[in-house]
């Protein structure tokens, strides 16, 4: 697992190189190495000049194996963890174990470097901490960072406290720990994570001996030497003691008052390790990771940022055995807000791109949308010029359907009109050849229907992208009736090849997520219709950690969208109970004429001087009452996950979603249900009291609000299962 190769010239070089793994991440074969690897090191300290911690991989090092993390949580049932003080004392024997070698590699007292020949994110980060000196490899496919927060947990192997002493407590929370950034190389060397950069690996050894060699007493960290100052100071001193008081304030601000125990912890232990020593911070620091193990949002996080996500990303929606395909150019036909966006993320991976518009003006302004973007990134110094211009350069605009002739792909964004897009499609058919991928870009028509204007429909596929486009990570590709598996196969190729995440779901009106989203929009909207005040809808929304209000959103996609939607789809024959929120939307947009934030009035009055929007006054006569509903915030909460996670359920019940971790991932990346919950099918399974007290609340909430809560069918089956006395 590390091999040991002792120079000439003293210098001792660790490769990690997992023998039974592609990757090298912190597991058991890794710890058992590494102790081993310390036992020599300190026994044969006296011949030894310097070390270099490099692996023979394409990565460095991988974070801890979380299917190991499992052990700690196997025990479960019904949703609740079982045994929780076992679980931590668990949790923190196991990184107690990994950090006492980090501590004694930096105390080894020879100076050692990490030669980061590839990304090192989470463990395999603060393994590089604990060294001395830290050269990377500029790629642009590499990665640093303590992602942990992401997943949960904080970095436990001593990330948390060595940051803080190299960064401050300040830089640390804000710029390393809190969001859990992933950083390229350049960026790691802005934030202070990484000292050197070097052009490829091979001047990574070199370069590391040539350190090694200048700095012959740079055994020690700062921090163990005398006289070393925290930057911005320690807790007690003035400078940091005065802004202490602001950091949980401007946390609850950011997290809204949503449930995320590990910001809180990380904080925590940030701060209180500040104010200590080093080995005291650090056990500090374990304590706060064994309080975060097997809790239900680390385990729901987990699930979901690292399982599922990779799940999706390693192809499990993908058709097997089909070839991988690799697009070069990539035709895309409406140049406006979608359009334009997805331009700019097929032409960031370098695919060359044909805009195509009704005139050139349009198609040019499609690609000044993607100039707009990158000034803003070479001016941020996030880019150059260089780079700026080839991005660019790589977009062609054109006003005529011909120009996509050589494309591999042709996804199409015009307007949301069925006759319009078929009729595109019929062009676009006699234009390029039959092997070229056709993708839609529909948030809501059924991709069967548009598909049946080609001659061949199995090569069609749907690609609903999410605005803004470039800062969306998901992409929900649509199966239509007749799609094949190798326009599926391609369309996920593509999809993983401008660096999103797919799910993958079958044709329905809506499809999975825009359809799901609907739920938790019509809730909101109901209970404001019930007379709750405007302003605690959204704050229950906001509570239950939903990015943004019900209706915020609503007006930011119009009043007049789902009404549409909903006329449209019960005019193709779907049955389709009318849903409280409707006569909301209907008195909105019909008697007080407030259609949405493009028309400058909906739930929210927009002053257009710049001023900050705010909640239409008039909303309390025309839905208030003079004694509000006494309903418990908690369950306005709950009434808008439930409606979303039910929904969920259905879509899996009818074959519209056929995976657990496209619904999950979908939910989250796409339509912003909270990330705690893990996702919506997710939220179903670690309700408390599992699936059965899921099932026993939704008939609650059904008994109150109107049959849209009945459990389906399939749920109460599986409840009765898990709650018959033979399964316990
Ligand atoms: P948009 O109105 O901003 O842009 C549509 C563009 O298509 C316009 O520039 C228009 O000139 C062009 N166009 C119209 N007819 C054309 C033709 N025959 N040939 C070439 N170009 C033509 O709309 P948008 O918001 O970008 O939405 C486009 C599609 O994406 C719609 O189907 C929409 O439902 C879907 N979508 C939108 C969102 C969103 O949030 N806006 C999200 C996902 C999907």
């Amino acid at each position: 697992m590390i091999r040991w190769e002792h120079r000439e010239d003293g210098i001792v070089v660790l490769t990690l190189d997992d023998p039974v793994q592609g990757t090298n991440t912190m597991n058991a074969r890794y710890t058992a190495a590494m102790l081993s690897t310390m036992e020599r090191l300190e026994s044969e300290r006296a011949s030894i000049t310097g070390v270099v911690v490099t692996s023979a991989k394409d990565g460095f090092l991988a974070g801890a194996d979380l299917k190991d993390l499992t052990f700690a949580v196997s025990a479960t049932h019904n949703g609740e963890a079982a045994g929780t003080e076992a679980v931590a004392a668990g949790a923190f024997r196991v990184v107690e174990e990994m950090k006492g070698l980090l501590r004694r590699l930096e105390r080894l007292g020879k100076p050692v470097v990490a030669a980061l020949n590839g990304t090192a994110l989470g463990g395999g980060l603060e393994l590089a901490l604990a060294c001395h000196h830290r050269i990377a490899v500029d790629r642009p496919d590499v990665r640093f960072g303590l992602p942990e927060v992401t997943l949960g947990l904080l970095p436990g192997a001593g990330g948390t406290v060595r940051v803080t002493r190299m960064l401050g407590v300040q830089d640390a929370l804000m710029n390393v720990l809190l969001q859990g950034q992933r950083m390229r190389p350049t960026q790691a060397k802005q934030a202070g994570l990484v000292d050197d950069l070097v052009a490829t690996r091979d001047d990574l050894l070199p370069r590391a001996i040539e350190w090694i060699k200048a700095n012959p007493g740079a055994a020690t960290q700062p921090w163990d030497r005398s006289g070393y100052k925290m930057p911005g100071g320690r807790p007690k001193d003035p400078s940091l003691a005065m802004m202490l008081p602001a950091f949980p304030a401007n946390l609850r601000k950011q997290l809204k008052g949503a449930h995320y125990p590990a910001p809180h912890a990380i904080m925590c232990a940030a701060v209180e390790g500040a104010a200590v020593d080093i080995d005291t911070a650090l056990r500090i620091e374990s304590r706060w990771f064994a309080s975060l193990v097997g809790t239900p949002v680390q385990r729901n996080m987990t699930q979901a940022f690292f399982f599922d996500l990779g799940h999706l990303n390693r192809g499990g929606s993908r058709p097997a055995d089909i070839e991988k395909s690799v697009a070069t150019r990539v035709g895309v036909v409406g140049a406006g807000m979608m359009g334009a966006g997805i331009a700019y993320a097929c032409a960031r991976v370098g695919l060359d791109v044909v805009l195509v518009d009704v005139s050139m003006e349009a198609a040019e302004r499609g690609r000044t949308y993607s100039r707009k973007l990158l000034d803003k990134a070479v001016a941020r110094g996030h880019s150059t010029a260089d780079k700026r211009n080839a991005h660019l350069a790589r977009i062609t605009p054109a006003n005529n359907l011909a120009a996509l002739a050589g494309c591999d792909v042709v996804i199409e964004a015009v307007f949301e009109d069925l006759a319009l897009k078929r009729e595109t499609f019929a062009t676009v058919a006699t234009i390029v050849g039959p092997d070229v991928l056709l993708a839609s870009n529909t948030s809501s028509l059924p991709i069967s229907s548009i598909a049946e204007a080609v001659p061949d429909p199995t090569g069609f596929v749907g690609l609903h992208f999410f605005s803004p486009v470039d800062k969306m990570p998901l992409v929900e590709i649509v199966r239509g009736r007749r799609t094949g598996d190798v326009a599926l196969a391609r369309g996920y190729d593509l999809v993983r090849q401008i660096d999103k995440t797919p799910i993958v779901v079958n044709d329905s009106r809506g499809f999975f997520t825009s359809r799901v989203f609907g739920t938790y929009v019509m809730e909101g909207i109901a209970l404001l219709g019930e007379g709750v005040p405007a302003a605690s809808v959204e704050q229950a929304a906001l509570q239950a950690g939903y990015p943004v209000g019900p209706l915020a959103v609503t007006d930011e996609v119009t009043l007049t969208l789902g009404r549409r939607v909903r006329i449209e789809a019960r005019k193709a024959g779907i049955e389709m109970p009318i849903h409280p929120g409707e006569v909301v939307l209907d008195r909105m947009i019909d008697e007080f004429g407030r259609g949405g934030k493009s028309s400058g009035k909906g739930f929210y009055d927009y002053p257009g001087d710049g001023s900050a929007k705010r909640l239409w006054p008039g909303l309390a006569d025309a839905f208030g009452s003079v004694a509000p509903p006494r309903i418990d915030i908690h369950e306005m909460k709950e009434r808008m996950l439930f409606a979303e996670a039910l929904e969920s359920v259905r879509c899996l019940d009818e074959g519209v979603l056929t995976g657990t971790a496209d619904a999950n991932i979908g939910s989250i990346f796409g339509i912003g249900f909270p990330a705690w919950t893990g996702g919506v099918l997710q939220f179903v399974e670690t309700y408390p009291g599992g699936v059965a007290g899921f099932v026993a609340r939704a008939r609650e909430l059904a008994a109150r609000y109107g049959t849209r809560f009945t459990p389906p069918a399939s749920l109460v089956a599986r409840a009765e299962a898990t709650s018959s006395p033979r399964s316990r």
